[in-house]
């Protein structure tokens, strides 16, 4: 299917471009092709087991061409909002890959309790200790804040617990529900938006899950599901403009 017409195309991470270590058959040439006739590229995702600066390394090694300004993820989402609405803040962070972020966009953090946010990213080290910390903080009165809903997060070898499974069990446990920030959230869509350097009706987001959909949607872009991730098929409560097998079926 063509897809000349457009100016910025938005490319989810996982599921779309890259089952995390092995990346989609074509998608490095239709990158390519997009990149060559100047058009834009921004990669989103809600992926924070790696800071920003992590993920653009782990593409530009697949030879993939990005930087900091061409990738949004919810850590990042969570660092602006923190520089927004938390200056000055005490910020406990669980997830090496959130705290790189967080750090690199110089917020404050601590590892006591008693702090004003409470931010939790993809932590494969979370424990019952942690868990501890994180109801003491939200019964101290902390602001809870997440990236990420997903309960699984699918690699080529295993399928491990996602971030949304570690934020359930510390709502489950304090009865507070966390603000999440990752997609399809008011709060990233708008900061996705804010990265469109051309029309917003010439954009295409392209991702493998109906949550991917409803942000396309949200900041009124075209919008293309691909059968490479969550998706396989079948029928949708919120319907994309396009679905195709796979990114490598684009032609530019
Ligand atoms: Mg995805």
């Amino acid at each position: 299917m063509k897809f000349d017409k457009f100016d910025t195309f938005i490319f989810d991470l996982d599921g779309t471009i890259w089952c995390w270590e092995r990346l989609y058959k074509n998608v490095k040439k239709v990158l390519k092709a997009i990149q060559s006739k100047n058009k834009q590229v921004i990669f989103v995702s809600n992926n924070t087991l790696l800071s920003r600066i992590g993920l653009v390394e782990k593409l530009n090694n697949f030879g993939i061409e990005a930087d900091l300004n061409s990738l949004i993820n919810s850590g990042y989402a969570v660092s602006i909002y923190l520089k927004n609405f938390g200056r000055k803040s005490k910020v406990l962070a669980f997830g090496n890959g959130l705290i790189e972020e967080l750090k690199y966009n110089k917020i404050k953090l601590v590892r006591k309790p008693r702090v004003d946010f409470l931010v939790v990213g993809h932590d494969l080290e979370f424990n019952m200790k942690k868990l501890s910390i994180a109801y003491e903080a939200l019964n101290f009165g902390a602001k809870f804040l997440g990236t990420a809903r997903g309960k699984i997060f699918v690699t080529e070898k295993t399928e491990l617990p996602g971030t949304g499974l570690i934020i359930e069990l510390i709502e489950n446990m304090s009865g507070k529900k966390a603000e999440i920030l990752g997609k399809p959230s008011d709060f990233i869509c708008n900061l996705i938006k804010q990265h469109v350097k051309f029309e917003i009706r010439k954009t295409i987001w392209v991702g493998d899950e109906v949550s991917d959909v409803i942000s396309g949607k949200k900041i009124g872009c075209y919008t293309c599901l691909v059968k490479t991730g969550v998706y396989k098929g079948g029928k949708l409560d919120v319907k994309p403009d396009f679905i195709i097998n796979s990114v490598g079926d684009m032609k530019i």
